[in-house]
């Protein structure tokens, strides 16, 4: 024991530890969240890991950890709560040597519902929040994560080491706002879309996964082609994922897109983490994909209001101004991020296993 005498490290540990995380329902000791604790002359420090990144409710996590740890260390001059992200996952890909946690498909209907947007929206909120992110625009009918990212311009190869001393040449995903990023669009015409077929799909999405120098990441986010089953089935056979989040409009003819889209996924055997709303407002109308989302049983995962700032910042490339201070779209978007981060978490504890399990690539 360092310094003060009266605050016992072991006593502020298993007072964290028994705190109930708001948002997993279970103690920070079962969840493994509980990191480095310290308790000096200058106070007691507690270090929680996050599983889940954005992780919401965090206000209330701090309070109910500063508030048990406070109960047993009353005589500390600070208590200090800091939060380091750790994200869990799958181990997800590692026949194609991923070391990636979590990845998740962001599919639709139908084109023009907003579905590459909202990719992007949740990639950028994921790596704000200090999750390390990727992203694959296999959307080779209208590939738009190129514009959205400022990205062009064939991807750098760059030939690395493998095992027994065999050379492997990857590609290497152009970075913007933190987030790695890759798309179909980089390697075609806009006129040539239309001609490609299921194998050439087949193979240009593997070579993403196991050709690109991805690193470690927590999150990597597949902007899928509307509608069509080909890249699903790809995807469900390539790697393990956590799941697809489905974008609609309000209407209800868009709705009825969205349930052909969660039959298509549950078809291959994508858990569907759960619906967003898109465009939701005036003009639309509100409030559809949340019925349909419960008589769909599946979790509602936000509304993204229809808002003329959404449009014009993708236009400019800018999505990372939507989280902005002033953005009047900030709040409905961390929700969503965050509503996605726990569905990912909670379906990690409901397969059965009583912990989350760790991959660790730290
Ligand atoms: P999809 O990928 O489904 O084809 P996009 O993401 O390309 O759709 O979006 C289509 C258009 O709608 C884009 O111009 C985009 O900026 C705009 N858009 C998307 N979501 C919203 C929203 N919530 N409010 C206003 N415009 C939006």
């Amino acid at each position: 024991m360092t310094g003060n005498q009266a605050i016992d490290e072991q006593a502020v540990r298993n007072a964290a530890g028994a705190v109930v995380d708001p948002a997993l329902n279970q103690p920070l000791s079962k969840l493994e969240m509980v990191g480095q604790v310290t308790a000096g002359p200058e106070g007691v420090s507690v270090e929680i890991l996050l599983p889940m990144v954005p992780a919401p409710q965090q206000q209330e996590r701090e309070e109910r950890v500063r508030q048990a740890v406070t109960n047993v260390a009353p005589s500390a001059a600070k208590v200090e709560i800091t939060f380091t992200p750790r994200v869990r996952g799958r181990e997800t890909g590692g026949t194609l040597g991923l070391r990636v946690k979590n990845i998740l498909a962001v599919g639709s209907g139908k084109g023009g519902v907003g579905k590459s947007t909202i990719a992007a929206a949740l990639a950028c909120g994921m790596q704000r929040a200090g999750a390390r992110v990727g992203l694959i625009d296999a959307d080779v009918y209208g590939p738009s994560i190129p514009h959205l990212f400022h990205v062009s311009g064939q991807p750098e190869v760059i030939e690395q080491p493998g095992p027994d001393g065999t050379v492997i040449p990857r590609m290497q995903p152009h970075v913007s706002a933190g987030i790695k990023v890759i798309s179909m669009g980089l390697f075609i015409k806009p006129e040539q879309a239309v001609v490609w077929r299921g194998p050439m799909l087949h193979k240009a999405l593997t070579q993403f996964f196991k050709d690109t120098d991805w690193g470690e990441l927590d999150y990597l986010i597949v902007d899928m082609p509307p509608g069509t089953g080909d890249v699903a089935l790809t995807l469900s056979q390539l790697v393990g994922l956590a799941g697809a989040v489905v974008v609609c409009t309000p209407q209800e003819v868009a709705l009825l897109d969205a349930v052909k889209a969660i039959s298509m996924f549950r078809q291959v055997k994508i858990p569907v983490l759960g619906m967003v709303e898109n465009m939701s407002g005036e003009i639309f109308g509100r409030g559809g994909a949340q019925q349909k989302a419960g008589e769909m049983k599946v979790p509602f995962l936000g509304e993204i209001p229809i808002d003329a700032a959404i449009r014009i910042q993708g236009d400019a490339g800018a999505i990372p101004e939507l989280y902005a201070e002033n953005s009047p779209v900030r709040q409905p978007l961390m929700n969503m991020c965050e509503t996605v981060a726990l569905e990912i978490a909670q379906s990690l504890m409901a397969d059965g296993t009583p912990q989350l399990p760790t991959l660790e690539i730290l």
